[in-house]
């Protein structure tokens, strides 16, 4: 309810736990939120600039646009060129760039059909009207999405449409991370885990970056108090000596997750490796459409496969992703780079790192 949610925006204890928190930071530490919104949550509530100094605050890989890789990226744009295919995507896959500054934006100027859809289902009622075309569903995002593309396709097979078909390019959050920590050249003190995925995972799948790395992770809701409950409570177990895995978003996020939507979401697709935009293959991060589904596979039907190549030509895109760098330290940002002109993925989607930054600090 609306009276819920002013308690988890409250000023003076927005305040209270900041001057905490300042007081017990004797060195900079490192924490990364992995999620999009949780990105675009802590720059519009204007947390970022009442953050402590000594906090340094990551982006990481959860924004599904940003770590489609280049190849996933000209399997899709390749495919929106052939004869009696009509491409189905959500709308902020238009304009990230492949090769050569391709987009489908500029595909459909060339003659593409592409469909822009709000939800997988929709691709069910476009595959009816369009019997005589192969409708294909590009599949990015992560455990929140991947369910539902599987319950349509569940649907789909149960009302005989025989014309839809998937590009499946959908990753896991925990291997991502897995990825992150045990890469010697990222320097990370802790995660804000996200919402939205967790509430179909659970809690567990994290319990490695304790155990593991001893890292702290909290997974967190989005408003400005979750945000510093996480963080501050991060601290403390830092300040302790000790890492814990936590749930500080209770009101959505079940222990367990959602049994329901991960039962579906593996009985239609099993893990694969995946290649991720700056951060390369980590083995096990993908889902694949299982065999048993596979009349459903864009890879399988035309041949797809996803190397890894050349990234585009000056885009720190993949230091960002990994914390490595900040958006602002890229040297196109600002610059030849922007959310009109963007050069890489970071800057096209809203819930890129590179496009928070700029709307929130250069405005
Ligand atoms: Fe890539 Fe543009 Fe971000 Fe630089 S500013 S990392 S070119 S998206």
């Amino acid at each position: 309810s609306f009276e819920l949610l002013e308690k988890f925006r409250d000023p003076a204890l927005c305040r209270k736990i900041l001057d905490k928190m300042e007081s017990e930071l004797d060195r900079e530490l490192r924490f990364m939120e992995v999620c999009g919104t949780h990105t675009v949550a802590i720059f519009q509530s204007g947390l970022r600039s009442l953050l402590p100094e000594k906090i340094v605050h990551l982006s990481g890989p959860g924004c599904p646009v940003c770590v489609t890789h280049e190849s996933e990226v000209n399997a899709f744009l390749d495919l929106a060129g052939r004869d009696k295919v009509i491409m189905a995507t959500f709308g902020d896959l238009m304009r990230v760039p492949g090769d050569k500054g391709r987009n489908l934006k500029k595909a459909v100027a060339d003659g593409a059909r592409v469909k822009v859809v709000y939800s997988p289902f929709d691709t069910l009622k476009l595959a009816r009207e369009n019997p005589g075309d192969l409708v294909v569903f590009i599949g990015v995002g992560f455990e929140t999405t991947a369910p539902t593309i599987a319950a349509t396709m569940k649907m789909a097979r149960d009302q005989g449409i025989d014309n839809l078909r998937i590009l499946c390019f959908h990753k896991t959050v925990p291997t991502a991370l897995d990825a992150l920590l045990s890469d010697e050249a990222i320097n990370i003190d802790g995660f804000i885990l996200p919402g939205h995925v967790s509430a179909i995972i659970g809690v567990a799948p994290y319990n490695f970056i304790a155990e593991n790395y001893a890292k702290s992770a909290v997974v967190t809701g989005f408003e400005p108090l979750d945000i510093l409950q996480s963080l501050n409570q991060m601290i403390e177990w830092r300040n302790r000596g000790e890492a814990h895995v936590a749930n500080n978003y209770t009101r959505i996020v079940g222990e367990n997750g959602n049994p329901k939507a991960l039962e579906i979401m593996y009985e239609v697709f099993e893990p694969c490796d995946a290649l991720w935009r700056g951060l390369g293959l980590i083995p096990g991060s993908g889902l694949e459409i299982r065999p048993e589904w596979e009349a459903f596979d864009a890879k399988k039907q035309f041949g797809i496969e996803i190397k890894d190549g050349p990234s585009l030509p000056g885009c720190k895109c993949g230091d960002i992703l990994k914390g490595i760098k900040q958006p602002d330290q890229c040297p196109l940002f600002g610059k030849a780079c922007t959310p009109a002109n963007p050069v890489g993925p970071c800057m096209v989607s809203t819930e890129g790192s590179c496009a928070a930054y700029y709307k929130y600090k250069l405005d």
